[in-house]
């Protein structure tokens, strides 16, 4: 099926707009994507027809809501291709996800001189949860480095793991690097040896199928905003036998059975892991972008993003004195690079001035900033509305701003 760029952008209004009376290129999808308009219907659907609070009221209203939010659980038991319902919990995003998991398995299973180990390029949010968690069990954490491609160094693995290896986290793709991650071998190094693994996939399951049967994956976490759904709804995959096991994160409505002052009874799963009134809104919302996902076809749209990527890269090499962080054989659309004598804030600050929104700064990975010994980079990330017209834009004005400097 051919894939028609137009119809696909005409799904984002936005992309419409001017910004300083330039054509918007919106060029900062790794931070987030745009909403399509089947998103906003949802939310407005939701709100002037049906809305009410899920799971606990027995009226029409209620009920309506509760079998929308409900059914995009099964949406994302099938873009995951998890084994059942009860091991897709929702939470707030990415982030959530890791907390929830770094407490409640650290409670569980993490005792005093036990390790965890995380990967040098990950996401602040990949790091500081294990961080506070090996503080509170006096546990370690170890690091599993990436060479100056951008590229894990894998083989490192089979030293960093010994018996006192509880759990591995590691991106499924960087924010910085573009890196895809060869996940399926961690896991399967992680496995021989008995030790659980956390994927990160912020930037994962919106630029490539993932099904975490074949990855054999414990956790598998991402966010709705960057998958074109709406902020504030995030997904935690876990396995039945560890979530079964693991206490709950937090206390509150739904996630118990029964109250009383000398016990509570918790819920079974996912419910034990979902306290208090969840993202009804966003849920339901998300399951429009999860419908769009599957129109479109993650391969599609990676291959889209395969072009846009290769396509930058040779228009940025083609820059004197720009030097791009990351170039791994396996990359996902997202080039991080700086111009010498430049900094990138100037950069990004005039880029945004011609309409064109990139990011810069650390990008929440300070530990792959300290690798290359800098303080920040200006990143580019596309999705799947972005054109190579827009490329071109971008690196038309990047020139431009280079000349001015
Ligand atoms: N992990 C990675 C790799 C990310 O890129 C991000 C966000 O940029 C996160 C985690 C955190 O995601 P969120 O802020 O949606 O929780």
């Amino acid at each position: 099926m051919a894939y028609d760029i137009q119809k696909i952008r005409s799904y984002f209004p936005i992309l419409k707009r001017k910004v300083y009376t330039k054509p918007l290129v919106y060029l900062d999808n790794a931070a987030s994507t745009q909403k399509p308009i089947q998103v906003l219907k949802a939310e407005e659907r939701l709100h002037n027809d049906y809305y009410g609070n899920i799971h606990r009221a027995g009226h029409y209203m209620a009920d309506k809501s509760t079998i929308d939010f409900e059914e995009v659980r099964g949406k994302v038991q099938q873009i995951l291709n998890s084994p059942s319902r009860e091991e897709v919990i929702f939470t707030k995003g990415t982030t959530e996800s890791v907390n929830l998991v770094a407490y409640s398995f650290g409670e569980r299973y993490i005792e005093e001189g036990d390790e965890i180990i995380v990967s040098e390029m990950e996401h602040h949010s990949n790091i500081v949860p294990w961080q506070l968690m090996a503080e509170r069990k006096k546990a370690i954490i170890k690091v599993l480095p990436f060479n100056d491609n951008g590229e894990l160094q894998l083989q490192k693995l089979d030293e960093l793991i010994t018996p006192r290896t509880k759990i591995i986290a590691v991106a499924h793709v960087s924010n910085v690097l573009g890196t895809v991650n060869p996940i399926r071998e961690v896991i399967e190094k992680a496995h021989e040896k008995n030790v659980v693994v956390f994927i990160d996939g912020a930037q994962g399951i919106q630029h490539t199928s993932v099904d975490v049967q074949e990855l054999d994956a414990d956790f598998y976490a991402f966010s709705a905003h960057k998958a074109y759904g709406p902020n504030g709804v995030g997904v935690l995959y876990g396995k039945k036998s560890l979530l079964e096991e693991m206490p709950p994160y937090q206390g509150g409505g739904e996630m118990i059975s029964e109250v009383t002052f000398e016990k509570t009874l918790f819920n079974e799963l996912p419910y034990k892991f979902e306290a208090g009134t969840p993202n009804i809104t966003g849920v339901i919302a998300f399951g429009a972008s999860l419908d769009l996902l599957k129109e479109i076809g993650i391969e599609n749209i990676a291959a889209w993003e395969k072009g846009l990527l290769d396509y930058a890269t040779s228009g940025l090499k083609e820059i004197e004195g720009l030097t791009i962080y990351g170039e791994s054989r396996n990359k996902s659309g997202v080039v991080a690079f700086n111009v010498e004598g430049i900094h990138f804030y100037d950069l990004g600050m005039l880029l945004d001035k011609m309409g064109i929104a990139t990011r810069t700064g650390h990008h929440c990975a300070d530990t792959v900033m300290q690798h290359y010994g800098i303080q920040g980079t200006l990143r580019i990330s596309v999705g799947m509305y972005n054109t190579k017209e827009e490329i071109d834009l971008f690196i038309e004005a990047l020139k431009k701003v280079i000349r001015f400097f």
